[in-house]
């Protein structure tokens, strides 16, 4: 359980954390909360050889409200999400992940960074149609959710690039929901739901959005699902109708908690609750 050896720096500001990235080459790792890369540097599953900690640049950490949306700081702590309860869904999800540790220790932009599909905020940033910011040497840019989880523990963030920001829209009017199946309560998901809808004045669903956690090598957005209930009465039966076509597309990785099979049926009963909380 001892490391690598590896050496260590901590910038003062982006520039100087890409010019030490730089010089590190390809065997340089950013290091934020270290809830995620420290494990893997223990079992040896990876040896870079500097960590850049990113915990004394100035202005990485923190949430506010921006042009109809959040930004949120990478290096801001799953706590601080929690917290911040106006944040809706990504709120009442962060408050799910882990214990109070790894909620002070780890971090949105590790979180996103590392694109591990059984993570909660993936598919939150994924249904929510945020992005994130992310710096290089030659410039910023900004990553669609849409376009950033590219396959298990990959994501579009380069060798050299550091997340700066993530931008949430705050999707003001809808109903929010967060259903999470695991052993204990402090596991990470065995197949995650988030769902938000927003009611029309007549009742019915104006729009509606699913995103699936655990149930491929990336984060999901369930299509068949939200296309199955857009402009449907918000009741009991269309809801159950949707809800059956939540593992349209998955491709759930079986491991020793849950077969493949089970983990499509554990999406549909949780989209049918998430569904049923956002609502009502
Ligand atoms: C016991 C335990 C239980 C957990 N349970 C859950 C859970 O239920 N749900 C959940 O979602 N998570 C869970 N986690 C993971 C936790 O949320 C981590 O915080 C998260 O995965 C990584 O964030 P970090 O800040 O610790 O990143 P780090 O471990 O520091 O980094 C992870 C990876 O991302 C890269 N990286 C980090 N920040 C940046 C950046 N700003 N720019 C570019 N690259 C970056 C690093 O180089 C590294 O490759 C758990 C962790 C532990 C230890």
């Amino acid at each position: 359980m001892i490391p690598a050896e590896f050496d260590y720096v901590r910038p003062g500001s982006i520039d100087e954390a890409l010019a030490a990235l730089r010089d590190g080459g390809e065997d340089a790792k950013v290091l934020a909360g270290g809830h995620s890369l420290l494990p893997l540097m223990k079992l040896r599953m990876a040896a870079p050889t500097l960590l850049v900690d990113l915990g004394a640049i100035p202005g990485l950490n923190g949430i506010e409200r921006a042009n109809g949306g959040w930004r949120i700081g990478a290096m801001t702590p799953h706590v601080a999400m929690e917290r911040q309860t106006e944040l809706g869904l990504a709120s009442k999800v962060a408050g799910t992940i882990a214990d109070p540790q790894v909620r002070h220790r780890g971090t949105i932009g590790g979180s996103l960074a590392h694109g591990d599909p059984a993570s909660d905020q993936l598919a939150i940033l994924l249904a929510c149609d945020g992005s994130v910011v992310v710096r290089g040497e030659s410039g910023e840019r900004e990553i669609a959710a849409a376009e950033l989880f590219l396959d298990y523990l990959t994501t579009a963030v380069a060798d050299g690039e550091v997340l700066t920001e993530v931008r949430l829209p705050a999707m003001d009017g809808y109903g929010f929901g967060y259903r999470k199946f695991n052993r204990r309560q402090e596991d990470w998901a065995m197949v995650a739901v988030g769902a938000l809808v927003k009611k029309a004045p007549d009742g019915t669903c104006e729009d509606v959005r699913v995103g699936l956690t655990h149930m491929s090598s990336v984060p999901l957005r369930a299509t068949a699902v939200e296309q199955a209930l857009r402009g449907q009465p918000l009741d009991p039966n269309s809801i159950a109708a949707a809800a059956e076509q939540a593992a349209e597309g998955t491709d759930p990785p079986a491991d020793l908690n849950a077969s493949a099979d089970y983990k499509r049926h554990l999406a549909r009963v949780l989209t049918k609750r998430a569904l049923t909380d956002a609502s009502a």
